[in-house]
């Protein structure tokens, strides 16, 4: 067992974490934005990138704010965590527009259309000023295939009302879409279960 700190030990932890505060005041103090409604995007090839949206979606629902999801290319599979919002009510919106992955309908203009009526969906929602936070779950491989216009999300996502906080997910987002987030994460592969032959696990893929 390690000795308990002697009084000098203490003190000195003590007046170190006290200069830490201070600098760490002084930084928040230089940020000087109270409120912005931030573009966020998460990007890459490892997992997580839906994951950590709909993270934040659970923090957002926890402050009891209303939040909607946009899923653009996924479809057909019963998802955990759509179930599990249904729980918040009228809190959660939620629109599952894809046919699935785009190797599963190998159908372009059939994967086109629901993009087309996930973003009429999406576009409304960019209108609205009470949403305080819209996913847009898989939207960067809409882009890429360009089954969306990127100009025109760029633009709609420009004139959104100025509080609102956007997520992005998906592989590839394009550099335009980059430059205009505020932030932007890229998830690294490192490693999957999948490389090894493990399938998709219920609670972990869905
Ligand atoms: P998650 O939904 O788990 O956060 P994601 O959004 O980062 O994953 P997508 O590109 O949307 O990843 O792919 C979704 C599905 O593919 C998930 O079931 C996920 O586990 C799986 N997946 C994600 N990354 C990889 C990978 N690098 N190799 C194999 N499968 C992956
Ligand atoms: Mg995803």
């Amino acid at each position: 067992m390690s000795e308990p700190p002697t009084d000098t030990e203490a003190e000195r932890h003590r007046a170190e974490m006290a200069k830490l505060k201070a600098l760490q005041d002084a930084e928040v103090a230089r940020k000087t934005i109270k409120r912005k409604g931030l573009l966020i995007v998460y990007t890459g090839n490892g997992k997580g990138k839906s994951t950590a949206a709909f993270g934040m979606m659970l923090r957002m629902l926890g402050h009891k704010r209303r939040v909607a999801v946009v899923q653009f290319i996924k479809g057909k599979w019963k998802t955990g965590e759509r179930a599990a919002v249904a729980a918040f009510g009228n809190l959660v919106e939620w629109y599952t527009m894809g046919e699935g992955f785009t190797w599963e309908t190998q159908d372009r203009a059939r994967d086109i259309a629901a993009c087309e009526r996930g973003w009429e969906i999406a576009a409304r929602l960019l209108s609205d000023p009470d949403l305080a936070l819209l996913i847009l779950d898989e939207l960067n491989i809409a882009l890429r295939y360009d089954y969306l216009a990127l100009d025109t999300v760029l633009a709609a996502l420009a004139a959104r009302p100025p509080t609102q906080h956007v997520i992005i997910t998906g592989r590839n987002a394009k550099p335009e879409l980059i430059a205009a987030a505020d932030t932007v994460t890229e998830m690294v592969e490192v490693k999957h279960h999948f490389a090894a032959g493990v399938r998709a696990q219920i609670g972990i893929e869905f």
